[in-house]
């Protein structure tokens, strides 16, 4: 058996203590702490637990598509292939602008929002673009489970949700009547 102890640190969080891997026969086995590393001599439980996430049955291994519109009881996920992916990159997106969906939306400059397969994408914003709003505009690159579109909007439509975000209400419907007469005196 051919076993490897590869020097190296743990990024399952941002404290990136040092570790060894242990590598039998090409699989991940173990991960060890690195008593020369200056994050001493030891290693917490996630971080021992890497070869578990490695090789965990329901780990994502490929890109996957939404099929049924969110909110949908089932998703109905679609495994697509990494090319298939990558082919998306220079076409164009319907997104509804969303917020709270980018984590690091602050950090880089982006907005969030959904496109119309449910695919969450993060995109250059301009001035005036609000969520609810729905803008235009084309994939730079293809994430396994996000999109990234890093140019210029192509087009932006303003809406009532937009209106009500902006406002801080909520957007209300004026009433349906399907053919009902109104009960009650006339007006
Ligand atoms: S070993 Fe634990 S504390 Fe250290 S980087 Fe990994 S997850 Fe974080």
């Amino acid at each position: 058996m051919n076993v490897e102890r590869i020097p190296g640190f743990c990024a399952l969080c941002r404290s990136r203590c040092g570790c060894i891997s242990v590598v039998e026969d090409g699989r991940l086995v173990a991960v060890e702490p690195d008593p020369s590393h200056p994050t001493g001599a030891s290693l917490c439980v996630k971080g021992r637990a890497a070869p578990e996430l490695v090789y965990a049955s329901d780990r994502l291994l490929h890109p996957l598509r939404r099929t049924s519109p969110k909110g949908a009881p089932d998703p109905g996920w679609e495994q697509i292939s990494w090319d298939e992916n990558k082919k998306l990159v220079g076409t164009p997106v319907e997104v509804l602008v969303a917020v709270g969906e980018g984590r690091k939306d602050g950090a880089t400059g982006r907005m969030s929002g959904r496109a119309r397969d449910g695919r969450l994408v993060h995109f250059t914003g301009t001035d005036g673009v609000r969520p609810g709003d729905v803008v235009e505009t084309v994939v730079t690159d293809a994430k396994p489970h996000f999109l990234v579109a890093d140019g210029a909007l192509l087009a932006h439509r303003r809406t009532r949700a937009g209106d009500a975000s902006e406002a801080g209400t909520r957007p209300s419907t004026p009433g349906i009547l399907l053919g009902m007469p109104r009960i009650g005196a006339p007006a």
